[in-house]
C-alpha cells in the first residue's frame, strides 16, 4: 500500500490549486461551495488559497465557477452604509473573525475587503479612528506590511503632496486616498500616530535650509510611476547656490504663497488637476539664488507661459 501526503504545498502552482478546487466542488456537491465545505474535503487550506487569488469570491472566478459564491456580491460602498448600523462589538468582532479564518494574529484592511461580508475596511477607521486603533481593540497586531521601509524624505515628500493637494494640513483619512502614495497606517507604525507624524514633518519644514538632501525641482503632484526620483546631497554648496529647492524650503515657499499660483491665484484645492511648480524669479541660470525670496508658486500653465505672457 502506498502513502500519500493528503496536503498540497503551499507553493503548489496556479493550475494545481484550481484543479483541486474543481475536484472538491464535485465532491460536496452543493449549489454554493463555502469555505467550511471546502475545507473538510480539500487538500490545501482555503485560507491559503484566497491569499493567493485575493478571496473566495475570486477563488470561484478563478476556477470558473463564481456562480456557487455564497456571499452577497456587494460594492465597498454598499458595505460601508452597512456599517454604520454595526455596533463596535460587531465590528470589533468581525476583525476577529477573519483573522481566526486566516489564521493569523494580525490582518490588513486589503483581508477585510476581500474577506467581509458585512463591512468593508474603511468602516473601522470611520468607527474607531485609525485601522491600528480598531486592530489594537480587536486584540490584534499591526500588520508587518507597514515594515516596508520608506526613508524619511518619501514619508515627508508625500505629505507635503497630500498637504498641497488640499492647501492645508491633511486628515489621517486623506493620506488613503490618492495623491497619497504611502497608506497612513505606515506613518503610524513610523512614529507612532498620525499627529506625531505630522508633528515630525512640521519641525522638518522648519529647519533651516544649510547643506540638508535636496530633491530635484519638480512637480509636487505626481504620478505614481513617477515616484522614483532622483536625489543629490550637497555637502558642500551653500544651499542658494544649488539650483534644487529642499522639502523644506518647497514647503516655506509653498506656504507663504498659500499653496496657489501667484499669478492666476488657481490652487489644486480649489481646481482640481492644477499643478504646482516652485519657480526661481530670477532665472538659475541668470545668477538667480534658491531662497525663499528668489522662488515663487506658479502652476504649470502660468510657469511655461512665462517667457512670453509674463514679461517684466
Ligand atoms: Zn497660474
Amino acid at each position: 500500500m502506498k502513502f500519500e501526503l493528503n496536503t498540497l504545498p503551499r507553493d503548489s502552482s496556479d493550475a494545481e490549486i484550481i484543479a483541486e478546487i474543481r475536484r472538491v466542488a464535485s465532491v460536496v456537491g452543493k449549489k454554493f461551495l463555502t469555505t467550511t465545505d471546502f475545507d473538510l474535503h480539500s487538500k490545501i487550506h482555503s485560507s491559503t488559497i484566497r491569499r493567493r487569488f485575493g478571496g473566495w469570491q475570486q477563488v470561484l472566478d478563478k476556477a470558473g465557477i463564481g456562480e456557487k459564491y455564497s456571499g452577497v456580491k456587494i460594492s465597498d460602498k454598499m458595505r460601508s452604509q452597512q456599517a454604520k448600523n454595526l455596533t463596535d462589538d460587531e465590528i470589533l468582532n468581525e476583525l476577529k473573525r477573519i483573522a481566526k479564518e486566516l489564521n493569523r494574529d494580525y490582518i490588513t484592511q486589503e483581508d477585510v475587503n476581500n474577506n467581509s461580508e458585512i463591512m468593508a475596511a474603511s468602516a473601522v477607521v470611520y468607527r474607531f479612528g485609525t485601522w491600528l486603533k480598531g486592530l489594537e481593540k480587536a486584540g490584534l497586531k499591526k500588520s508587518t506590511q507597514y515594515r516596508i521601509k520608506f526613508s524619511e524624505d518619501e514619508l515627508f515628500e508625500n505629505i507635503l503632496n497630500v498637504w498641497t493637494h488640499h492647501g492645508r494640513q491633511p486628515f489621517y483619512s486623506e493620506m488613503e486616498k490618492a495623491p497619497s502614495t504611502i497608506s497612513p497606517g505606515t506613518y503610524e507604525y513610523r512614529f507612532g500616530s498620525w499627529r506625531k507624524a505630522l508633528e515630525a514633518f512640521v519641525e522638518k519644514m522648519n529647519q533651516e535650509d544649510s547643506n540638508e538632501k535636496v530633491i530635484e525641482n519638480k512637480p509636487i503632484i505626481q504620478e505614481k510611476n513617477e515616484a522614483k526620483r532622483e536625489k543629490t546631497i550637497n555637502n558642500n554648496i551653500k544651499s542658494g547656490e544649488i539650483r534644487s529647492i529642499n522639502l523644506s524650503l518647497r514647503y516655506k515657499v509653498l506656504s507663504r504663497d498659500n499653496f496657489r499660483c501667484v499669478r492666476c491665484g488657481r490652487s489644486p484645492a480649489t481646481n482640481p488637476g492644477v499643478e504646482l511648480h516652485i519657480d526661481h524669479k530670477q532665472p538659475f541660470s541668470k545668477q538667480g539664488k534658491t531662497t525663499m525670496e528668489n522662488l515663487e508658486t506658479k502652476c504649470k500653465e502660468c510657469n511655461l507661459g512665462k517667457s512670453n505672457r509674463h514679461i517684466e
